[in-house]
């Protein structure tokens, strides 16, 4: 993994280089970061410079004999370790991350933004309990004793350590005192799963959610597809680059002009239409009607942010600039805060499991009425 290939995140990476390259080398750090931030890609970026013997300024060589192995995943002086499950003919309490690493390996050039439920997901064991074991901790302990095989260093990869419950207190020798040249990257997502005993042992490295532009621009570089809309999946991902990245895996579904519809139904009240309409989100699925929400928010919100700002919102694209331009003689400041309302209510009852043709009716009915409060009897919402 290149440092150049996680988009944004410029303080992080500048904190991880000048580190690196003035030898200040913390022997045990927390990468901290919401699901999705790329706390994962940023620690092996950092394992593979590292342990790179001809990197420049920003980023290991690629081509060195330590890079030919780290980016592959490959690198005998860097260890890995995970939350598995029971492996097939094996016990529970004999499965470690060994037994998973082929998988592993797999995972982090798909997709090395992953969380716990991709990961699971991955190996088609989704409802298994996932967790880092005593006999994890007791090999990590083992291999980090020995010399290092090709390296001047040892890096071991733990993600996820919120999953080491108890266990970890046998790892707190370790990291208070790591072997000879042994660096302990700890990648997590939730401070308060890890134990007090750890935190206070290692240098902590925040990093932020991606930036709208980040994602984008990711997509853009990676995964864009002619029927994909990456502004509309930039902005539902919401810095999450896991969330990105599963949207661009979904079936392209045009959120936008299902909203638009939407609004269109719901002002003229001509029930056929509006049931036919009702009918088919009912079939979506909740996952899919969430997202729908969540688009439909999005929206609205930059929506409000250009009614109160009197500019153009740059997370629209011009599609939607050119719809939120018409509604602004139908939907003002109120208005519009009376649909974010309503569909945030909405996304909370589809949470709730709620019915969806009882839910969507309703809710289709309330937002006819705000529309119609301003123009009663005018079929202006012709978009
Ligand atoms: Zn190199």
């Amino acid at each position: 993994m290149y440092f150049k290939d996680i988009p944004g995140k410029e303080r992080e990476k500048h904190f991880l280089l000048s580190n690196a390259q003035e030898d200040r080398l913390a022997h045990a750090q927390l990468f901290l970061g919401r699901t999705g931030s790329g706390q994962l890609p940023l620690a092996l970026a950092f394992a593979s410079y590292i342990l790179c013997t001809d990197r420049n300024e920003s980023d290991s060589c690629g081509t060195c004999s330590a890079c030919l192995k780290s980016h592959k995943f490959i690198h005998p002086d860097v260890h890995f370790s995970f939350p598995v499950v029971k492996k097939d003919g094996k016990n529970r309490n004999e499965t470690t991350s060994n037994d998973f690493l082929v998988e592993w390996r797999q995972i982090l050039k798909k997709n090395p933004f992953l969380d716990i439920k991709t990961w699971l997901h991955s190996l088609n064991l989704e409802n298994g309990q996932a967790n880092i074991n005593v006999k994890e901790c007791t090999e990590i302990v083992k291999k980090l004793g020995l010399k290092t095989f090709e390296s001047d260093y040892k890096v071991l990869i733990m993600w996820m350590p919120e999953y080491l419950r108890n266990e970890g207190n046998r790892l707190l020798k370790l990291i208070e005192e790591p072997p000879e040249n042994t660096i302990i990257l700890l990648v997590a997502e939730k401070q308060d799963a890890i134990l007090n005993t750890i935190l206070s042992r290692v240098q902590l490295l925040k990093v932020h959610p991606f930036t709208y532009e980040d994602v984008k621009s990711y997509l853009i570089e990676n995964y864009e597809h002619p029927d994909q809309d990456t502004d509309q999946i930039a902005a539902l991902a919401a810095g999450n680059m896991n969330s990105a990245i599963h949207l661009t895996e979904q079936d392209s579904v045009n959120y936008s002009d299902a909203l638009f519809q939407w609004l269109r139904e719901s002002y003229k009240m001509e029930p056929v239409e509006l049931s036919k309409w009702v009918n088919e989100m009912a079939k979506w699925g909740r996952e899919n009607q969430k997202n729908f929400l969540e688009y439909g928010l999005h929206f609205f919100r930059e929506y409000l942010f250009s009614l109160t700002t009197n500019r153009n919102s740059v997370r629209l694209n011009e599609y939607e600039q050119s719809i939120a331009q018409k509604m602004t003689s139908l939907l003002d400041i109120s208005k519009t805060e009376q649909i974010i309302h309503i569909l945030n209510e909405c996304m909370g009852a589809v949470e709730r499991n709620a019915n969806p043709k009882i839910l969507f009716l309703a809710d289709s009915l309330a937002i006819g009425r705000v529309m119609r409060n301003m123009h009663v009897g005018e079929n202006i919402y012709q978009v």
